[in-house]
Parts: structure tokens; C-alpha cells; sequence
């Protein structure tokens, strides 16, 4: 339901917090802070997760079937529009409202181009349509591509940027949303895609990062950071095996992790690698499970910006 707002104001113009507010403290209906499209709140709350509980922040989001003013900063076309502007041609405008990115173009971005033949000096045409990706812009792609990670990450699910960008691959076939974006509840849908080799473009992961090792094993090129792990799983095949996904990034510029730290929330782009390892018993004797397996989706960072933090909700 839009962009979650981390404040909104009452009838009688008193502003309330998101994680502090309670149902019927203000003089409901509440407003949005930018114009008087009604909003609703979702209250904070934990999370169970691998090994403790982390703390989801309280928002407020529209009502159903709502929007927000034309020019209000909570629009999700509005920052659609902005982002696009600025897109060098990544994102483009095809009516009003719709716009639509090109993943080849990261692809090519991140140096992880398919093999298919180059026509001219850049310049393809696919079913109709010709685009031209200039290797001196490829950095502004990757910057496009985040904001717009970065814009899907303030909204309440994928269907908020369904509606206004659409994302097509070669050939121009067109990729949902949902196989693109992967927040922290949908990490083992990630895997599944990555596994079965049904997605062969980028994707992006969201979650909140674990730690961050430098020089694994005394090795300086050799740097990760983990994110936290969401709750094992029972396997579906036997009930005692306990399955886990580890997600990590991996860069052999230790400069490249300086900027992030432990509980930051971040949002990875790239070439998405899958691994599982053997069963092993479990470290706990009587509990759910006998034997853990973990599953592991890694991605090793051609670029710097393929790792980005998510910003905090705004007002
Ligand atoms: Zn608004």
C-alpha cells in the first residue's frame, strides 16, 4: 500500500511516531504528512528469526484502494518519474505512470553479459525495439537500479512497483516482480529461483546484515558479509532435518564492506550463486530437529555499489 511513512498527523494536527503510536490515541482517521489521503498504522513487533529475535519497525501505509496526491513525495509514480529522469535511458517512459527498466542493462553492468552477438557498436534491436547501453554509463546504471532497490524497499510489497515499472529481459520478455525482488520472508524463494535456474538476470536481495568478517581464513582477499538468517525450516521430506539458507557477499576489497555494519539493512543486486551442504546433527541434543542442512546463495561483488543500505522511512 505504498510507501510506509514513518510519521502521520491526526484531525486535530498532532503528529505521532509509527513505532510508539497506538490505535485511537489520535483523532483518527490519520493523514498522510504531505497531503490528506487517509493512512493506516501497522505497529511494531518481533520477528522470531535463526537465533533471536530482531525488532520490525512500526510504519504507516495508505488505506486500501487510496493514493496520495499527484506530487506527493510518498507517490511511488512520483519517484518513479524522478528516478527515471535521471536514468540515462535504464529506466524508460512508456505512458503516463509506466515506465519500464531494462535488466540487460545491469547485466551488462555488472560485467555478467550472456553471449549473445553485439549488433553495431552497442546497439541492439530486440523485437521492435532498439535500445543502446554506452559503456561509460554503465555505473549510472547500477546507481539507477539502486534507487529504485532502494524505493521498493520503503514500500509494503512487490505489487506497489508492479503496477508503475515494469522489468523486461532479453527479447524483451517480461520478469514479475517477484522474481526480481526477494525481501527477508521470501530468502528460500530466492534460492529456489537461483537453484532451479529459473532466473537467469539479476535479482535483488533484501535483509539485515549478521556480521562481517574480514580476511576468512587469513586469507585478505577473502572478505564476507552474512546476513541474518531467517528461522530453519522442517524438510518436507523428513521431519527431523532442520533447513537453513545462508545468504553472503563476498568481495576481494575489504574497503568495499568500511561502510556498512552489523544490524544495517541492505539490499544486494548481482549474479546470484547456490550451494547445499551435507546434513549435519544438530547442535542442540532434544530439540525440534536431529539434523540441520544448510543451504547457501552467494554473490561475489564485481562492484562496489551492488551492496547498498536501505534508507530509514521518512516523515
Ligand atoms: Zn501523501
Amino acid at each position: 500500500m505504498g510507501i510506509k511513512m514513518s510519521q502521520a498527523r491526526d484531525q486535530k494536527g498532532h503528529i505521532w511516531d509509527a513505532d510508539t503510536y497506538q490505535k485511537g490515541r489520535g483523532a483518527e482517521p490519520l493523514l498522510c504528512m504531505h497531503c490528506e489521503t487517509t493512512v493506516a498504522h501497522n505497529p511494531p513487533y518481533p520477528k522470531e528469526m535463526y537465533d533471536k529475535p530482531v525488532f520490525v519497525p512500526g510504519y504507516f501505509r495508505l488505506m486500501p484502494k487510496r493514493a496520495h496526491a499527484p506530487n506527493c513525495q510518498h507517490g511511488v509514480d512520483e519517484e518513479i518519474n524522478k528516478i527515471a529522469k535521471a536514468s540515462e535511458d535504464l529506466i524508460e517512459s512508456l505512458e503516463h505512470d509506466k515506465y519500464r527498466l531494462r535488466l540487460v542493462m545491469i547485466q551488462e553492468a555488472l560485467g555478467t553479459e550472456t553471449s549473445k552477438p553485439k549488433q553495431g557498436d552497442g546497439e541492439r534491436a530486440k523485437a521492435g525495439h532498439t535500445y543502446s547501453s554506452s559503456p561509460g554509463l554503465l555505473p549510472a546504471y547500477i546507481n539507477s537500479a539502486n534507487r529504485v532497490l532502494k524505493l521498493r524497499a520503503m514500500c509494503e510489497s512487490n505489487a506497489e512497483m508492479e503496477q508503475h515499472l515494469e522489468l523486461v529481459f532479453e527479447g524483451n520478455v517480461s520478469v514479475s516482480w517477484d522474481q526480481f525482488y526477494f525481501d527477508q520472508d521470501r530468502h528460500m524463494h530466492a534460492y529456489h529461483a537461483v537453484s532451479q535456474n529459473t532466473v537467469q538476470h539479476p535479482i535483488a536481495l533484501q535483509g539485515q546484515i549478521k556480521s562481517i568478517r574480514y580476511a576468512v581464513q587469513n586469507k585478505p582477499s577473502s572478505n564476507v558479509i552474512n546476513l541474518v538468517m531467517n528461522k530453519l525450516r522442517s524438510d518436507p521430506d523428513d521431519s527431523t532435518n532442520g533447513i537453513g539458507l545462508e545468504v553472503s557477499v563476498w568481495s576481494n576489497q575489504p574497503d568495499w564492506f568500511k561502510d556498512f555494519a552489523v544490524d544495517d539493512e541492505v539490499v544486494i543486486l548481482g549474479i546470484w550463486k547456490h550451494s547445499i551442504a551435507a546434513p549435519r546433527p544438530a547442535p542442540m541434543q532434544g530439540g525440534r530437529f536431529k539434523t540441520l542442512t544448510n543451504r547457501r546463495l552467494m554473490l561475489n561483488l564485481a562492484l562496489k555499489s551492488q551492496i547498498s543500505r536501505v534508507e530509514p522511512l521518512k516523515r
